[in-house]
């Protein structure tokens, strides 16, 4: 059985008494066990507070991109070093944000994901297509590239402990959720595509979330999915109720 991961996505929101509220609040009520993992994906700003807040909880923080070297002249960049440092231990990579407002190319999210592995940080790697892709029946070789560009070179091993976060673009703050069996059919086929290009074995420890629109009222409907292994979360994460609303449905 995989072990679901819901992680609320904070993307540029909070300040940072309500980013500590946020986690005061959570701590105590997020489960211990082995059927759900919990993950705050925070502000570069946050995350060494916040690590410090989550102490001693099963509340996990990450960022929400970083850069692939360890360190040098690269200003106004944050390396997996220092993440590793202040106790971060998931790493959001090649969101859809990234790639459309800063330039990420499907080469330097395999290099970030070489690089979270290479400092035992967990990435979580994002995929997904535009409507405009969906609509000309691209989804399924588009999603097939990204994900064995991201995963090129990464053993079995860490492919295993991989999170792969399908989000096609048309669902993310729009309101349109896709319905959980087109969010199912990608998630099966990007398993597919780690069985090909990976091994069998790995494509069944994947972790694969879907995101887009994911709330209280849709999750549970999304995580029945056979291959949907939790869920990337925007907008609903937010706010503490809502997270352990997501969190209780995994
Ligand atoms: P929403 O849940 O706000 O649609 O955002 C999804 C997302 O981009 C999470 O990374």
């Amino acid at each position: 059985m995989r072990k679901k991961v819901i992680a609320g996505n904070w993307k540029m929101n909070k300040v940072l008494a309500e980013a500590e509220q946020f986690i005061a609040d959570t701590k105590n009520s997020v489960p211990a066990n082995d059927k759900v993992e919990s993950v705050v994906c925070a502000p570069f700003v946050y995350l060494a507070a916040l690590v410090d807040k989550a102490a001693g909880s099963d509340v996990k923080i990450a960022a929400q991109n970083m850069h692939f070297e360890d360190d040098g002249a690269f200003t106004g960049e944050v390396s997996p070093v220092m993440l590793k440092d202040i106790g971060v231990t998931y790493v959001v990579l090649g969101h859809s944000e990234r790639r459309e407002y800063f330039a990420e190319t499907d080469e330097t999210v395999n290099k970030k994901a070489h690089a979270a592995f290479n400092h035992g940080l967990t990435p979580i790697v994002c995929v997904g297509e535009t409507l405009e892709q969906r609509e000309s029946n691209e989804t399924m070789t588009l999603v097939e590239d990204q994900v064995k560009k991201a995963l090129a070179g990464l053993s079995e091993a860490q492919v295993k402990e991989t999170i792969i976060a399908y989000e096609p673009i048309w669902a993310i703050g729009t309101g349109k959720t896709a319905t959980s069996e087109q969010a199912n059919e990608v998630c099966t086929h990007i398993r597919k595509v780690v069985a090909e290009a990976v091994s069998a074995d790995a494509a069944e420890a994947v972790r694969i979330q879907y995101g887009g629109s994911v709330k209280p009222a849709n999750v549970d409907e999304l995580l029945s999915q056979s291959d949907i292994d939790g869920a990337l979360v925007g907008g609903a994460s937010l706010e503490a109720d809502s997270f352990l609303k997501l969190v209780e449905a995994g």
